[in-house]
């Protein structure tokens, strides 16, 4: 979850570290630190608190002299985020340092053999036990011992290091946590992510699994874990810096939440002709998708969210048995997956360690896996034997908005595809599922206009202590997002209910004032939501209703009603999750919240 950089080239290296640094601030921030090579010794400088403390500690980076160094920015897994626990991590001589993004799972008896060995630890960390293992394994060559010591370690990781007695080199490593490389006429680079180093170079080395990096001032070399050198090309990036850049906005959450309409367009544009839909990347032809038994949608958090849905319109529309399941329950259950069935991962990282999991585990028992995935040569996208890419640029804030909505978009394609194949949709149905799939980026913006009357409502909330959001079928799984919206940015305790599951127990928290936030654009489920809404309204509960814009009359019970406009019954959680999305952005400002950085959390999850 943390982000890491690495430099050394001709420049000064703490300003060309912190700076990338900053562009990973949503990877993780309880605490930062930075190594940097001064031509005689390595100088470690940390901070707890985010990066910004530690720029000021450092004036920008100027007081650290020298070329060469590595930064890094954590998110606590193992010990309290304190300056002792801050990255980077050195052996007892501080002659070699590393930072590190994931976990180190054996590292209770890596560390109580090392400590049998005479070696000292001063953190609580699991990173900690690395350098000093490399430096039990060190005779001069770094790379052996790098191998060596990766052929103990279980777990994730991405690792830079540097070592003392090589001022010219910095070296990598990773396995299931991300690390990329590049080059450019200002020296070499390792980075958790893109956009730190955008600046310097488009022309990006994804690292591998279990592979070894060597990088100097003007060369990079890729190794397997057994030092055997290997060729690798970069990968242009195309998308530009301003896209990781708040231009003008507040907030990266609302700068996202407004690229919307266009990450909708993007996703579905290059996938309709002649209104027809073609999804290349599926790989499957009539005859194959007809022969899928089942599909199995495994994904976490707000991607979880759009899998739900997904799992009513595939259901619904094609007649195709689906499960959804949160990634981390799935790995671990021992699922029943038959070769016939396709399971479909979603991550807008690619780097979910989760989800990561999941993939393999289904590959490894024979099921074909799509990924739908936002990070082009991510880790998921490179492993799935097929990737759908949601394009929706790079997304910074913490909490997802528009990767969520593209995700959404993907599901829907993949739904129609399977429904035409199936015959279970006939082609007027098709054009006419299209033809308001069309219309969603429009209907977007329209909503995103309305967005002060939501900051006003939003304002009169700040102050809520429990929020309870409840819909039926599609609507449910909107109101599971909405609420997770809420929670995760306002800091507000709040929960999704199947409308009709509330009166089962949970209704005996509403109270007089409580808020209820019912969601209900299903036609067919439409009085049944409305009565949930004045049962809850009958306890005191005040209640704020999204609905499609002709259903008027739910005026009579719900205390402020937000309208839809109108789409196909399956489509209404594109619509629905933007003034949720508004809701929860405007309650955290109003609160006066981080909004991109919610504490304890990160973006990538890159942990378990
Ligand atoms: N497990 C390490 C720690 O807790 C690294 C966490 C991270 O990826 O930031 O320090």
């Amino acid at each position: 979850m943390c982000g890491i950089v690495g430099y050394i080239g001709k420049r000064q290296a703490a300003p060309i570290i912190l700076d990338g640094l900053s562009k990973l601030e949503y990877r993780g921030y309880d605490s930062a630190g930075i190594a940097i090579f001064d031509g005689e010794k390595i100088n470690v400088s940390k901070a707890v608190g985010r990066l910004r403390v530690l720029q000021e500690v450092t004036h920008g980076g100027e007081t650290m002299p020298g070329l060469a160094g590595i930064g890094h920015t954590r998110w606590a897994t193992h010990g309290e985020p304190s300056n002792v626990n801050a990255h980077p991590h050195t052996n007892t001589a501080g002659t070699i340092a590393l930072v590190h993004n994931g976990i180190i799972e054996n590292y209770i008896a890596l560390k109580n053999r090392l400590i049998s060995k005479g070696y000292e630890f001063k953190s609580d960390t699991d990173t900690e036990v690395v350098p000093q293992l490399i430096d039990y394994y060190y005779k001069g060559d770094p790379l052996e011992a790098i191998s060596k010591a990766l052929h103990r370690i279980e777990g994730a990781y991405s690792f830079g290091i540097i070592f003392k007695d090589h001022p010219g080199e910095i070296y990598a490593a990773r396995k299931s946590s991300p690390l990329i490389a590049g080059i450019s006429e200002e020296g070499a680079f390792i980075a958790s992510d893109v956009p730190a180093l955008l600046k310097y170079t488009r022309n990006i080395y994804y690292i591998g699994e279990e592979e070894i990096v060597r990088l100097a001032e003007n060369e990079i070399h890729f190794y397997d874990s057994d030092c055997e050198e290997l060729t690798k090309e970069p990968v242009e990036i195309k998308w530009d810096q301003d896209a990781a850049e708040k231009g003008g906005f507040d907030h990266f959450m609302i700068k996202e939440i407004y690229e919307e309409p266009r990450t909708v367009r993007d996703t579905l544009m290059p996938r309709l002709k002649n209104d027809e839909i073609f999804i290349e990347e599926l790989g499957m032809d009539d005859e194959e998708i007809r022969a899928v038994g089942k599909i199995h949608i495994v994904a976490c958090g707000s991607a979880y969210h759009a899998g739900v849905t997904g799992r009513y319109v595939f259901e619904g529309m094609a007649r195709v048995p689906v499960d959804v399941d949160i990634a981390s329950e799935f790995r671990y259950r021992n699922p029943i997956l038959d070769e016939t069935d396709l399971v479909i991962v979603i991550s807008q990282s690619g780097e979910t360690a989760d989800t990561l999991a999941a993939l393999r585990e289904s590959r490894q028992r024979g099921c074909k896996v799509l990924a739908i995935v936002n990070v082009v040569g991510s880790s998921i996208a490179r492993e799935a034997d097929r990737v759908m890419y949601t394009w929706a640029g790079p997304e910074i804030s913490v909490a997802t908005t528009k990767a969520y909505s593209a995700q959404l978009i993907a599901l829907y394609l993949l739904a129609l595809k399977f429904a035409s194949a199936k015959g279970t949709i006939d082609s007027t149905e098709l054009h006419s599922y299209i033809e308001d799939l069309k219309r969603l980026p429009d209907q977007i913006e329209l909503l995103l206009a309305r967005q002060k009357s939501i900051q006003r409502f939003a304002n009169r909330y700040v102050g809520a202590k429990d929020v309870f959001f409840i819909g039926r079928g599609i609507d449910y799984a909107i109101s599971m997002e909405g609420s997770l919206k809420l929670k995760e940015i306002s800091y507000i305790h709040s929960e999704a209910y199947a409308a009709g599951e509330l009166k089962h127990g949970t209704i005996s928290l509403i109270e007089e004032g409580t808020l209820v936030a019912a969601v209900a654009t299903q036609k067919d489920l439409y009085s049944k939501t409305v009565s949930n809404i004045v049962e809850v309204k009958s306890r005191g509960a005040f209640v704020l209703a999204v609905t499609n814009e002709y259903n008027t009359d739910i005026e009579k019970v719900a205390d402020y009603v937000i309208y839809l406009p109108e789409t196909a019954s399956w489509f209404t959680n594109s619509l629905a999750i933007i003034p949720l999305q508004l809701f929860g952005y405007y309650v955290s400002v109003g609160k006066g919240y981080d909004v991109d950085h919610p504490r304890n959390l990160a973006k990538s999850v890159t942990v378990e």
